[in-house]
Order: structure tokens, then C-alpha cells, then sequence
């Protein structure tokens, strides 16, 4: 049950700041960008535990970035158990308070869940936190395995959470 998401304005937020780090969820909003771009979300022989879709989508938002004079880098969670931006273990924790300091901002692309967790980090630093991302509700799919070793979703949909109003498609 993934949550699907839509990009954010994040060049407007950022305008006036010199450098920002990254920090993605891989889960929910790696399966969105696979999904809309109609590739496999995990190809394990040629991209072992990394989704091509979402590194893609990541160059592209640093480029983009880069060219309006804000440098930025990743914080990159390469383990399972790291992909889950809302239930990050303590010392991954740590590690993105450790280098919070030497950033202008932050700019989390997840869910509020997501940005709460790094808002909570960032505490009363100043670091600003820019949330990358919102939910557009849940997504409704079947999920393929195919050769090599990949894992795709298909006939997706999005199911509005109770009190929104109902989406078709996947944008
Ligand atoms: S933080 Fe949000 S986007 Fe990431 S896995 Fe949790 S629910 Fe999904």
C-alpha cells in the first residue's frame, strides 16, 4: 500500500540559498516516479537495491538545482531498512543530525510523515525543511515480477484518502 505522491515547487522554495541536502524516501516516492514513467520500480541484476526511475528523477531535480546556483547533495540510504524515511532506526537518525548543520536547507522528497521526521531532526536549527513532494492518495496496483529479476506495478490507481476527492490515473 504505497503511498502515491506529486512533485512540489522545490526551485521557489530554495531561491536565495546556497546549498541544500537531499534526503528521499525510496520507497513510496521511488515506486511513483517508476510507476508514472512506466519502468520497473527494482531491476535487482543490472541496479541491485536501487531504482533507476527514482536516481533518474534525482540527477535531474540536482541539475535543475545546480543550474539556479543551489549546490546540493544526497543523503543516500542505501539498505532495506533505510528505505522507509518514516521509520528510520535511531542511528540513521543521528547520522542525518550530524550533517544538517552544514546545510541551508533540506529537501525531502516523501510525505508529511517523511517531513516530520526531518523537521523533528533539523529541531531549532536553521536549517530550513522544504517538503519535495505531497500525497495524493493511495496506490492501487498489481505488482509484476519479470526477468531478469525486475519488479514492476501495473494498472495503477489512485484510491483518494477518505475525505479527498477522487483522482483518476496516475500522474
Ligand atoms: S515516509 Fe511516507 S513516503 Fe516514505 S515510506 Fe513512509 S509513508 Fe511512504
Amino acid at each position: 500500500m504505497p503511498i502515491h505522491l506529486n512533485d512540489l515547487d522545490v526551485a521557489t522554495e530554495t531561491e536565495g540559498l546556497r546549498s541544500a541536502l537531499i534526503i528521499p524516501c525510496y520507497m513510496c516516492p521511488a515506486i511513483t516516479v517508476a510507476t508514472r514513467e512506466k519502468k520497473p520500480f527494482i531491476q535487482f541484476i543490472s541496479n541491485f537495491l536501487k531504482s533507476p526511475p527514482f536516481e533518474k528523477y534525482i540527477k535531474g531535480l540536482q541539475s535543475a538545482l545546480s543550474e539556479r546556483g543551489l549546490e546540493t547533495k544526497v543523503f543516500e540510504s542505501r539498505f532495506v531498512h533505510h528505505w522507509f524515511l518514516c521509520m528510520w532506526p535511531s542511528g540513521r537518525r543521528r547520522k542525518l543530525m550530524r550533517q544538517i548543520d552544514s546545510y541551508d536547507a533540506t529537501i525531502v522528497l516523501g510525505c508529511d510523515s517523511a517531513t516530520e521526521t526531518v523537521r523533528e531532526l533539523v529541531g531549532a536549527n536553521s536549517c530550513k525543511v522544504i517538503q519535495g513532494m505531497e500525497v495524493v492518495g493511495f496506490m492501487n496496483a498489481k505488482m509484476k515480477f519479470s526477468l531478469p529479476c525486475n519488479i514492476s506495478f501495473e494498472d495503477c490507481r489512485i484510491i483518494p484518502v477518505s475525505g479527498q476527492k477522487a483522482k483518476r490515473g496516475v500522474k
